[in-house]
């Protein structure tokens, strides 16, 4: 199966931008979303945390302390690396499973952290979507409520946008200048004609 990547940091847009593939009829793998719903859902997971981080870190009924869990790993590189250990084998998974039972000409796998996490390779295009720094901060702290020290925070943990951008196949510009869909269109046009080859 074709599949394009698409990546960006906080607040850049991914998923709207993956939004609009998705009513191109494309496949839409979230890979941040399906990474949150194994740490609730997989009995394997959830006791390889539990042995990791202590079984408080869920409730009696197996749901997940987001919080705490985020407390201890946030600054702690160790931790996180454990962490990643046991969450990215299994979103890679279901990912393979994701992309195997698709029937369309292609499929996306959007990931904030593609390059940090080492899933890039195995796809066949990657797009980035930029935005600048300020009006992602905006847009972040606007949708979750965060303060921008909180999003700043986060943005420092991932790769610097121009050099992330820079690894990328092809860039939208998601910057509330430019318009998307006709960035999109013929992005989506490309991969129809090399999913026909591939
Ligand atoms: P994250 O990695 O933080 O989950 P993301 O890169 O997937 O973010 P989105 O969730 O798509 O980004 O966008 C962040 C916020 O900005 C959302 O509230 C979204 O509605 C808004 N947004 C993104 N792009 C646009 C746009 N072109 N026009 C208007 N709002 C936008």
């Amino acid at each position: 199966m074709y599949t394009v990547g698409i990546t960006g940091g906080i607040g850049s847009g991914k998923t709207t931008i993956a939004n609009c593939f998705a009513a191109l009829g494309i496949p839409v793998f979230n890979a941040d979303e399906a990474a949150k719903h194994i740490l609730q859902t997989s009995p394997i997971v959830i006791e390889k945390i539990k042995q990791a981080f202590g079984a408080e870190i869920y409730t009696h009924q197996n749901l997940l302390n987001k919080q705490a869990l985020a407390a201890i790993v946030f600054n702690n590189p160790t931790k996180l690396e454990q962490l990643n250990t046991i969450v990215h084998p299994a979103t890679i998974e279901a990912a393979k499973q994701f992309i195997d039972s698709q029937k369309a000409p292609y499929v996306i796998k959007e990931a904030a952290l593609l390059f940090e996490a080492g899933t890039a390779e195995g796809l066949n295009f990657i797009v980035g979507v930029y935005a600048p720094n300020a009006l992602r901060i905006q847009r972040a702290m606007h949708r979750d409520g965060s303060t921008r020290e909180q999003v700043l925070q986060r943005m420092n943990k991932q790769l610097p946008e121009t050099l992330k951008m820079k690894l990328c196949d092809a860039v939208i510009t998601n910057d509330d200048q430019q318009l998307v869909i006709p960035q999109i269109l013929p992005l989506h046009q490309l991969f129809l004609q090399s999913a026909t080859k591939h």
